[in-house]
């Protein structure tokens, strides 16, 4: 039985494959009589699902070895309030505006540290992404945040700033909770990088962070022991009982993305080239349309989230009941900007999004 394609910013759609393989071991994961659920995280059973998690995971995003992984929990919101506590010191730290998600960061961070506002596309609507040579970053922040991919905006960095060549030497931090294991990090130019799984690493519940090994260590006293980076990664992973299961569903999510090729390469370097394709084909449909149109400047276009309008906005219900009659779910906007979006990531094959195309070109022509 096909399932329909699911558009959903996230929880966001899964590999069926993964889902499947979780539906097979969900009463007795590989003989242990027991459901990964029912697990003790110290056991030998779950302590090789996450190490295998671990291992995978560096392997795909080539996380080098000064950096540690850490499996947390309170998603990318809770990561706005751990950030500034482990990392602040209680000082200065330069924040970047794109959209609606780094506006969160900086009011949280605002409760625990001197915020800075280097730059912001706040005066474009956020469509546009000001250019790193303009940012105003200070001479003794403590790290700079910037949000990697907008997830409600549609806007995505393609290159990561090099803040050393801008002329600062604090550590760059980055919330890739939406776009991360789409395209390969330079993490030459990363301090600290954090995501909530539930878009491209599986269901919600765990949070991921990848940090400087000597970023650790300088937690503000007020820090909730279970969210000192420090403990975490001297706990690995393990100083409260983590998401097992969630965490269990992000490994075979990594498995699924290693046996992932494309055009002679494999991992997160095929999903890429993938993941161009499908964006590609809906903005040039989006661009050649007289009745759709996407307003994010060319060159920060998201590949994952990818807002569209109807230039008549009377026909959005129908367009939304047609689209879920076909199969195509999920596809209403977030309700800040209104409009459609199509979330379209790792898990979504090239064929689902030519499917919307199809769907789209029809409709339009239904209304022409
Ligand atoms: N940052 C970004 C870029 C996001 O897209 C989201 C969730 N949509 C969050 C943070 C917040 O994540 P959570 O709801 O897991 O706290």
């Amino acid at each position: 039985m096909a399932r329909p394609f699911n558009f959903s910013a996230g929880p966001a759609a899964m590999p069926a494959e993964v889902l499947q393989q979780a539906a097979d071991e969900m009463l007795d994961w590989r003989g242990s009589g027991m459901s990964v659920m029912e697990m003790s995280h110290r056991g030998k059973e779950f302590s090789a699902i996450i190490e295998t998690a671990e291992a995978d995971l560096r392997e795909l995003l080539a996380v080098p070895a000064e950096f540690r992984i850490l499996f947390m929990q309170g998603g990318g919101l809770a990561e706005n309030a751990i950030v500034p506590l482990n990392l602040s010191r209680g000082g200065k730290v330069d924040f970047v505006i794109t959209g609606s998600w780094s506006e969160k960061s900086i009011k949280e961070a605002a409760r625990y540290a001197r915020p800075v506002l280097a730059a912001s596309n706040v005066d474009s609507g956020h469509t546009t992404l000001p250019a790193p040579t303009s940012w105003n970053l200070s001479a003794d922040a403590q790290y700079v945040h910037i949000c990697s991919n907008e997830t409600i905006h549609g806007i995505e960095l393609q290159e990561l700033p090099d803040l050393k060549a801008l002329g600062s030497n604090a550590p760059l931090v980055i919330d890739f909770s939406s776009h991360v294991a789409s395209r390969p990090v330079d993490w030459s130019r990363v301090g600290l990088a954090f995501g909530g799984a539930q878009k491209n690493l599986g269901p919600a519940g765990v949070t991921l962070v990848v940090v400087r090994e000597e970023l650790l260590g300088h937690a503000l006293p007020v820090c909730p022991s279970a969210f000192d980076y420090k403990t975490v990664a001297a706990n690995a992973s393990m100083y409260n009982t983590p998401p097992t299961f969630s965490i269990y569903m992000a490994g075979l999510t990594f498995q699924w993305l290693k046996r992932q090729t494309e055009g002679g390469l494999s991992g997160v370097a095929a999903m890429e080239q993938r993941n161009i394709a499908k964006a590609s084909l809906l903005y040039d449909f989006l661009d050649g349309s007289a009745l759709y149109f996407n307003k994010v400047a060319s060159d920060c276009r998201s590949r994952m989230n990818i807002p569209f309008f109807l230039r008549d906005e009377a026909l959005n219900d129908a367009f939304l009941a047609g689209a879920k009659g076909a199969g195509l779910l999920q596809l209403k906007g977030h309700k800040s900007v209104g409009g459609m979006r199509a979330s379209i990531y790792n898990a979504m094959p090239l064929e689902g999004v030519q499917a919307l195309v199809q769907y789209m070109r029809d409709f339009e022509k239904t209304r022409a």
